[in-house]
Parts: C-alpha cells; sequence; structure tokens
C-alpha cells in the first residue's frame, strides 16, 4: 500500500496512507517535521487503484470515498466570459469534450462518531457509472449503520440520491442535515409557482428524485435543517454560495490549519483555478458562484487550508496555490508532478 506524507507550507503536516492501515498513518503523524515547506507526495499508481483514501488530520480521520463519475460535455464551463476566451479555454483545457467528472464524498471519524459528507449518485444517474458509494465504504473498512451523521452540501441529485435505494434507507442511523434554504428550495410545493414556465419541467424531475431520496428519512425524524453559522458536532457550518440556492460546505481545524469540505465550489482541477470566473451551466447564480470562488481560493492559499471536493480527480484532496493575481493551481493529491 502506498503511503505518503502530505505537508503545507509552514502547515500541521499530516500523514495520508493509501489502504485501510490507519495505525501506520499514526505513527508517521507524530514523527514529521513540521517545517517542511510546501512538499506533495503524489499517489502511485497501485493506490490510485482503489476507490477509498485514508487520510489524518490531527484528530480526526477523513476516508475520501469514490462513488464513480458522471460524463459530461466539457461546454458546461460556459459562464461569464466572452466567447473568444471560452473559445480559448475549450482548446487549452478540455483536449475531449467528453468529461469524466469525479464524483466523491468524505467520511469524518473523529474517534467517537462517523459523519459522511455528501452521499453520491445512487441510482438517479442510469449509466452505472456513479452511485459507487455505499460499497465504497464497506471497502474502505466501515460498515454503513456506523454512520450517524450526514452532511449534505446541497440537494442536487449526484450528492443525495446515494441516501436510499429502492425506497429504504442506505444509512439507517443516520441524521441527515442540509441548509434550510436548500431544503426549502426543492422539498417546498411553493417553489415551482415562483419559476419561470421553461424551468419548470426539470425542476419536477429533479425535485422528485430529492423527495424520493429524503422520504424514508423525513418519515422517521432523520432529517434537519440547519442555518449559516452553525457548530453540529464540532464540525462548522459555511456558506459556499452560488451553485444552489443553500449551498454549504464544512470545516474542520486542528492545530489553526483548517480542512474545508467545499462540494460543488469547483468542478475543474485546471480551468476554473486558472479563471475562477469561469462558472458552469448548472451552477444556480454563476456570478455569486464565480465571486465565492475567487474569495475562497484567495482565503485557501492564504491561510494554507486543505481543501476537499466533491468534483476534482480522486482523493479531491489538496491545497490550492496562488499563482497570480486571481489565478491559482490546484495541488491535488492526484495531479502530476
Ligand atoms: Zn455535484
Amino acid at each position: 500500500m502506498g503511503k505518503i506524507i502530505f505537508c503545507f507550507i509552514l502547515g500541521l503536516c499530516v500523514s495520508i496512507l493509501a489502504g485501510a492501515n490507519s495505525e501506520l498513518a499514526d505513527k508517521n503523524h507524530q514523527s514529521k517535521n513540521q517545517s517542511d515547506k510546501l512538499k506533495v507526495f503524489f499517489i502511485d499508481q497501485e493506490s490510485k487503484a482503489e476507490p477509498f483514501f485514508h487520510f489524518n488530520f490531527g484528530k480526526y480521520k477523513i476516508t475520501a470515498l469514490s462513488d464513480g463519475y458522471i460524463t459530461l460535455d466539457s461546454t458546461i464551463f460556459n459562464q461569464n466570459l466572452p466567447e473568444q476566451q471560452l473559445e480559448q479555454i475549450q482548446k487549452q483545457f478540455f483536449k475531449n469534450t467528453k468529461l469524466n467528472m469525479p464524483v466523491n464524498a468524505f467520511l469524518i471519524a473523529d474517534g467517537k462518531d462517523l459523519t459522511l459528507i455528501d452521499s453520491g449518485a445512487g441510482a438517479c444517474i442510469a449509466d452505472g457509472k456513479a452511485g459507487h458509494l455505499a460499497q465504497n465504504i464497506v471497502l474502505a473498512g466501515y460498515q454503513l449503520s456506523q454512520i450517524k451523521t450526514i452532511f449534505l452540501t446541497h440537494l442536487h441529485r449526484d450528492h443525495v440520491c446515494g441516501l436510499s435505494q429502492q425506497g429504504k434507507k442506505v444509512f439507517p442511523n443516520a441524521m441527515i442535515y442540509v441548509s434550510e434554504n436548500e431544503a426549502n428550495y426543492w422539498l417546498n410545493d411553493q417553489t415551482l409557482a415562483s419559476l419561470e414556465q421553461h424551468q419548470r419541467q426539470q425542476y419536477l424531475d429533479n425535485s422528485e428524485q430529492i423527495r424520493i431520496a429524503l422520504k424514508p428519512y423525513r418519515s422517521t425524524d432523520q432529517f434537519k435543517t440547519f442555518q449559516s453559522a452553525a457548530n453540529i458536532n464540532g464540525i462548522d457550518v459555511i456558506p459556499i454560495s452560488g451553485h444552489s440556492l443553500g449551498h454549504y460546505g464544512f470545516q474542520i481545524i486542528q492545530a489553526q490549519q483548517k480542512m474545508v469540505f467545499v462540494g460543488d465550489l469547483v468542478h475543474s482541477n485546471l480551468a476554473q483555478f486558472a479563471y475562477p470566473t469561469l462558472s458552469v451551466a448548472f451552477d444556480h447564480d454563476p456570478i455569486l458562484a464565480a465571486l465565492t470562488r475567487e474569495k475562497l481560493f484567495k482565503q485557501f492559499a492564504d491561510q494554507n487550508s486543505i481543501v476537499a471536493a466533491a468534483h476534482l480527480p480522486f482523493p479531491g484532496i489538496g491545497s490550492v496555490k496562488s499563482i497570480a493575481n486571481h489565478q491559482y493551481l490546484w495541488l491535488g493529491l492526484t495531479s502530476k508532478p
């Protein structure tokens, strides 16, 4: 099993083990030199094949989990920039117009409880390329019944549909949390009337699948909403506005270093770091999404935060480096050196 040490500038030195042996990760965590400059060691070929990835962050054991991927057209990156620049970005960053966008979820073990962030696509995307989260949690060494808390960054289908299978709970003992705004948008019948005619059918299709995924939990009071600035089970809830009406991230802190689970703040490990203004067609508010991205990329770079993202190359964990004014670089664990 591959073993990697991952240090950020002046930050907490964390150990990563590409496999299930967390004892070894603990030893490495204690022995590394905290003054190391930016050093990112890359996952070896063998460990890349695993659909789970263990990462120690202070007292927390984080496991990145692959749900699979969604095939999209690269022209979804089409917001906020002039046509000519969009064409140039397509040529520069997307050799292939078909894009296999990874879907990642994250498990946080705090020594007492297990918290899952997002639940994958379940059966909502019918081509079978996504929807593998539950089996990969078991492969990573955990039982689905052990998971007590599930935070949803938002209610798009690739984040919520993995909660249930054929009307039954996949995570029988979990309390589900999502922001109040997001829940109101998708679960309140009054939303439909507020939409333009051409938006209604797509809203209805999505909303139906979202409601089916949540139904077994709502019917047994295993569904709660939160508002901004909440802290639930020691995890900070932070607004990451723009992608959906109530899109939120989650943050843990160890030795003054932050690890932030950012959901759909970003969908490309290259184009949107070079051009943070670039939003995707399915961002609810593409301009607000871009403003949020700019602000948070700068903050992550300045603070040497560890970032975990739902749609960056697996394991979706890395750091953000500022390389010029309004230009950034994703230092992901699967990047090529
Ligand atoms: Zn998503």
